[in-house]
């Protein structure tokens, strides 16, 4: 074809094992995926032909994916991993959390790239970032949002308030009124950004905010359109604690404040009865699974066969590096098939290989719209490339069993996000990832 007949690309990737995440969970191979703007606008045998491009990726080794997305995790943890161990919340609360309350600005930004290095390391392309500083404030706020938009990925920073059963190392806690007040502004100035940056407001748990809190906050989402993101039974105590302040569960009681619904999604929901699912069930409200960090602090199990079975989303998370000790979602998306195993009876109640690489890709992009989670035209040009030759793929004889179940150890060798080269070659494209190290190492 003649050079001037060829329209052009920003990226084109020639010959690769695709897995594009479709209803079939197909695999396909010898496959050209070609990159416009942000957007992927062809993929299959042969279509990079019509294409031009001044980065024209070799794909014969590589297994393209759709980014991950890290659906809870808190960044300033990153400074704290290793911390306390064998503690269950309460006291893992204080021995994390009273040191890093109150980070200055540059921590801020050193936690969150260092927690995007290893995410972007294994294939994650998104993340919601559940920010907490007490009490928030604007500065912190500005650092957040400014480093995970220097990362390049994509995140929904969910910013923390609270009024009730403030930490006792607190003691220059703002008001409701004020904590209101600083989420608008920063709505206003950060929704949106480089269409790359949410803003969605995080109330720490229920039964640390006030009813005032939660409505106000409720119906600041509305207005504005933004997402709910907040803790829920995480731990048995809470569910005590709430059937005292209440008279009802956690999810009974959001129900009555009118908060349900697919705006809303859930970190943990551990000890939710089978009432409370149908809750969430019938509201489309959503819940993001931890395995990891419930296993750490030995809050419990999530029901998520259960969840799932019901029709309720169920997005994977990390959450944050000191209840986990990494930022590893291939890791989390492994723990998330097999801990049901231990005790359900029936395999065919089982979560399989493909429904966890599914609630870490398609189902979190139902959930928080940052992207489709899937590889196919018309989607977000969000895409991990893994190399074929990674020991846990060889041999190749069921890859998206391979990925899920063993892929905790990858390494991604690209990571594109909106059509960016992120990562290249295992090196991280938006910011010196050597000197993040060498920061961080110096915190201890
Ligand atoms: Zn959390």
């Amino acid at each position: 074809m003649n050079e001037s007949a060829l329209r052009s690309a920003d990226i084109v990737v020639t010959g690769a094992t695709v897995l594009p995440f479709d209803d079939d969970w197909s695999v396909l191979e010898d496959c050209d995926v070609v990159i416009c703007e942000d957007k992927i606008v062809e993929c299959g045998s042969d279509v990079a032909r019509g294409w031009s491009s001044s980065l024209v990726i070799d794909g014969r080794d590589l297994l393209l994916t759709p980014g991950l997305c890290n659906g809870h995790t808190h960044s300033p943890e990153t400074l704290a991993r290793g911390r306390a161990d064998c503690s269950t919340l309460i006291g893992w609360l204080e021995s994390v959390w009273s040191e890093m309350d109150q980070l200055d600005d540059e921590s801020v930004r050193l936690g969150i790239l260092l927690g995007a290095a290893e995410m972007l390391h294994g294939g994650v392309t998104s993340v919601v970032d559940h920010f907490r500083q007490t009490p928030m404030l604007r500065p912190s706020v500005d650092a957040a949002a400014s480093a995970w938009l220097e990362t390049g990925m994509r995140a929904t920073l969910a910013l923390m308030v609270r009024d009730r059963q403030l930490p006792t190392w607190v003691s220059n806690m703002t008001s409701c009124k004020e904590q209101i007040d600083l989420l608008q502004q920063c709505t206003n100035c950060w929704h949106g950004s480089e269409g790359r940056l949410h803003v969605s407001v995080g109330p720490s748990a229920p039964t640390r905010c006030t009813d005032n809190l939660l409505r106000t906050a409720g119906t600041l989402c509305a207005d504005n359109g933004i997402g709910l993101h907040m803790h829920v039974d995480e731990t048995r105590d809470e569910v005590e604690l709430a059937h005292t302040l209440y008279g009802a569960s956690t999810i009974q009681h959001l129900g009555v404040l009118g908060l349900l619904g697919p705006h809303l999604s859930l970190a943990h929901c551990v000890w939710c009865s089978d009432h409370d699912l149908d809750l969430l069930a019938s509201s489309g409200t959503a819940v993001v699974h931890n395995p990891v960090s419930n296993m750490r602090l030995g809050s419990g199990r999530a029901p998520i066969e259960r969840m799932r079975k019901r029709g309720i989303d169920v997005a994977i998370g990390t959450d944050g590096a000191a209840s986990n000790d990494s930022q590893s979602v291939l890791e989390a998306i492994k723990f998330a098939a097999l801990m049901p195993r231990l005790v359900v009876d029936n395999p065919g109640d089982w979560i399989t290989a493909t429904d966890s690489l599914s609630m870490a890709t398609v189902d979190a992009g139902r959930i928080f719209a940052m992207s489709e989670g899937r590889l196919a035209p018309g989607c977000r040009a969000d895409i991990a490339a893994f190399e074929l030759a990674s020991l846990p793929f060889v041999p190749a004889n069921d890859l998206h069993c391979q990925l899920a179940f063993g892929g905790a150890t990858l390494r991604a060798r690209h990571v594109i996000i909106a059509g960016r080269m992120i990562l290249r070659d295992h090196a991280v494209q938006t910011f010196n990832e050597t000197d993040v190290v060498a920061k961080a190492c110096r915190k201890r």
